[in-house]
């Protein structure tokens, strides 16, 4: 676990400026979600914290450490997307043990983790099947779970349900909320829905053509007026 700090972010793309002046302290183990329209700078504020974009200026810090010039793969910090891609030769379980195995995990330690996740993400009954055996939402429950196994000190999340139907939407919200209250996970979260703000976040920033607009608890981001 981590603070995640931003200091005047700025991405440019050529003359086109994605973000600005983005500053905000996430302290350690809080749920923060970034809100906004299309376009106003969400993906790149997540893609620079997990180091696959660089900012054109401004430092950003994970703990007390500056993480500017720190490569993606040295970063501590697991990042879900939409579309999640499983390794649809591999099960369950094997999908879940990846990261572990790539860093020489001990076997021991690899299957406690993995017993360990598939009890909170309700996949226990699964671990022996294939991807392409499962549903939309057990698929995402699989990708959310391949990226806390190893416990990062930060996790983000990118619209990650945003492709599944209304009912496995709740689903999984409610496990992602239970996931954060065990682990503790310092966590980034894009979405466009308001009750995803309202249920998941501590603090909720919201963004308008690549600035900060407001930054605020849920209660008074959609306080009625
Ligand atoms: P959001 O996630 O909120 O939809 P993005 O962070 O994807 O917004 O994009 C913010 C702005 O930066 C948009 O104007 C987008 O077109 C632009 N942008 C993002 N990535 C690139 C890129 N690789 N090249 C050029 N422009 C980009
Ligand atoms: P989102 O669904 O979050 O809005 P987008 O579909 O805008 O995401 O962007 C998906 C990918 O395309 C991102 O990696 C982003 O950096 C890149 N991208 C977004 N806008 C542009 C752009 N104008 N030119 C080049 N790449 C872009």
């Amino acid at each position: 676990m981590a603070s995640v700090s931003l200091e005047s972010i700025k991405r440019k793309f050529n003359n086109v400026t994605a973000i600005e002046d983005i500053t905000f302290n996430i302290p350690d183990g809080e749920f923060w979600v970034l809100v906004g329209p299309s376009g106003c700078g969400k993906s790149t504020i997540l893609r620079t914290i997990a180091g696959l974009e660089t900012a054109t200026s401004g430092k950003l810090y994970i703990g007390d450490k500056l993480m500017n010039n720190v490569p993606a793969r040295q970063r501590d910090v697991a990042m879900v997307f939409q579309n999640y891609a499983l390794y649809p030769h591999m099960t369950v379980a094997e999908n879940i043990a990846f990261g572990l195995r790539m860093r020489k995990v001990e076997p021991k330690v690899v299957q406690e983790r993995v017993m360990m996740v598939a009890r909170s993400l309700a996949l226990e009954h699964l671990l022996e099947r294939k991807p392409k055996q499962l549903s939309g939402g057990q698929q995402q429950r699989v990708a959310l779970g391949r990226a806390i196994a190893r416990q990062p000190q930060v996790f983000l999340l990118d619209e990650p349900l945003s492709n599944l139907d209304a009912q496995l939407r709740d689903d999984t919200r409610a496990e992602l909320k239970e996931l954060h209250h065990n682990l503790g996970i310092t966590t980034v979260y894009v979405t466009h829905d308001q009750v995803e703000a309202m249920t998941l976040a501590d603090q909720i920033v919201v963004l308008n053509r690549g600035r900060i607009q407001q930054i605020g608890e849920p209660q008074e981001i959609y306080a009625k007026p």
